[in-house]
């Protein structure tokens, strides 16, 4: 294996589930390609990186006081392939609904959805659900939304992957992905494997 191919896989370590992602992508590339991201200098050499759920709030001010927030912009403009999860979607977004009477985040505003937070209702902040998608061989994949945010519009050429009860909660632009739920909590891999696969990093 040499070049893109051995290229390490990051997984943003300021705060969240950030552990879960980097067990998924150890379970996928070895636990020696798999980088933590902490400060700037981790963005290097990267072949694609992993945004966890986890409160987004926070991670945007993380990524303020670790100087991450501008190179990590670059990185995504130049084509870093990038999945969000949850939060991680949340600082993808190009357009954020305000929150009603609350603190928001300042996302990347790299990938084309508009999403408003935690916008599944309080009685069911957290709910499973098979979310069937088209693409993905094997049938429904396990979705775990966590006070999961809402995908109230996607702007082309951003695509939808799948949907669920009529809105979207997988979208695709070019190199970066974004999930409403985790796929990193429901010990099913085919979403990290498609991820990883259509970015180069999983060999033939
Ligand atoms: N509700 C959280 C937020 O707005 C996201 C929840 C999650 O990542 N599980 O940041």
């Amino acid at each position: 294996m040499t070049g893109a191919e051995a290229a390490p896989v990051g997984v943003l370590a300021l705060q969240g589930d950030a552990p879960e992602h980097a067990a998924a992508a150890a379970a996928l590339v070895g636990p020696k390609r798999v980088r933590l991201v902490l400060e700037p200098a981790d963005l290097s050499g990267l072949g694609a990186l992993l945004l966890p759920g986890g409160e987004s709030t926070t991670l945007s001010r993380l990524l303020d006081e670790s100087g991450l927030r501008a190179p990590l912009t670059a990185a995504g403009r130049s084509g870093l392939p990038i999945l969000g999860t949850c939060a991680g979607l949340i600082l993808l977004a190009r357009e954020l609904e305000p929150s009603p009477g609350g603190k928001d985040p300042v996302p990347l505003g790299l990938l084309g959805v508009r999403v408003r937070r935690n916008d599944y209702g309080r009685q069911a902040e957290s709910f499973e659900a098979p979310i069937p998608f088209p693409d993905l061989p094997g049938g429904p994949f396990p979705g775990a939304f966590i006070r999961a945010p809402r995908i109230l519009a996607v702007i082309p050429p951003t695509r939808t992957l799948a949907q669920l009860a009529g809105h979207p909660v997988a979208v695709r632009e070019g190199t970066l992905w974004g999930l409403t739920f985790h796929p990193e909590l429901s010990g099913d891999l085919r979403l990290h494997r498609l991820f990883l696969s259509s970015a180069g990093l999983l060999g033939g």
